[in-house]
């Protein structure tokens, strides 16, 4: 099997924006309105030529909110982590440690796994100094990275390898057949894959278009791997549409 890596950290310190710079392509939504990402997302990642993990970006652990939504989320999350072989812990090297991160660490710490430290929006070599900030959380040495201008991140791919370098060479992890739930919003797509893998794997809300990325995730089935892609709901709202919406159409 395919090792897992968790994208954690609260919201609007760039999960996804990280989540896609290892993927190198737009896979998930980025907005500058903390909580967009509401759906775990989950990708193939290959490092290199000859590894493949399985990449998830838990959409941020929004902390102490009374919302429905919220709790969803914070339910994806704890999946999420049960899930991962290694969480890479993102935080906001420009903002800081913050009472939140704090919150976020202890959840980590107890959760046994490794965890690599990424401190992101470190845009330029002299930000790299706020970095240090995030050493007192105790997960070692933080990588200082820009998701947005891609820097560092081979160093943080290199520490990766080297917290899971059992992660199978690809060739030798056999294929993966892909299947597409495509549909209106709100005709059950998400419960057609929950009531198929078993556990609460995607957000299921009553609100059409709650389910704005493709979520992906994998399954074992009969000894094969499958992935399986519930895709955005299609549709036209009478007046405009919002860029992630548009961006969710053609990610589809
Ligand atoms: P998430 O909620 O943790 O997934 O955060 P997002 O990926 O949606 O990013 C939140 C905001 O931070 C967006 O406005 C991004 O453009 C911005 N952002 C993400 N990465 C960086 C970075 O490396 N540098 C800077 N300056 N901004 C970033």
């Amino acid at each position: 099997m395919r090792k897992t890596i968790a994208v954690a950290g609260r919201p609007n310190v760039g999960k996804s924006s990280l989540f896609n710079a290892l993927l190198g392509r737009r896979e998930a939504l980025t907005s500058p309105n903390p909580g967009l990402t509401r759906d775990r997302s989950y990708a193939r990642y290959s490092p290199d030529e000859t590894r493949e993990y399985i990449l998830i970006d838990t959409g941020g652990l929004i902390l102490g909110s009374g919302e429905a939504i919220d709790e969803k989320v914070n339910l994806q999350v704890e999946v999420a982590l049960r899930q991962a072989d290694l969480i890479l812990f993102v935080t906001d090297a420009l903002e800081g440690l913050t009472p939140m991160d704090e919150m976020v660490a202890d959840m980590l710490r107890v959760s046994t796994k490794p965890v690599i430290l990424a401190a992101n929006k470190a845009d330029s070599p002299e930000k790299d100094v706020y970095a240090a900030d995030f050493w007192g959380l105790g997960f070692g040495e933080p990588v200082a990275v820009s998701a947005l201008h891609r820097r560092n991140i081979y160093s943080l791919e290199d520490r990766i390898t080297g917290a899971i370098p059992t992660s199978a060479p690809r060739e030798r992890q056999g294929g993966m057949t892909t299947l597409c739930l495509a549909g209106k919003p709100n005709v059950g797509k998400s419960t057609l894959i929950n009531a198929i893998t078993g556990e609460e794997r995607s957000i299921v809300d009553e609100t059409p278009g709650t389910t704005r990325n493709p979520a992906r995730c994998f399954v074992e089935i009969g000894g094969r791997q499958w992935e399986l892609v519930d895709l955005a709901g299609m549709w036209r709202k009478k007046s405009g549409k919002e860029a992630e919406e548009v961006i969710s159409m053609l990610a589809s």
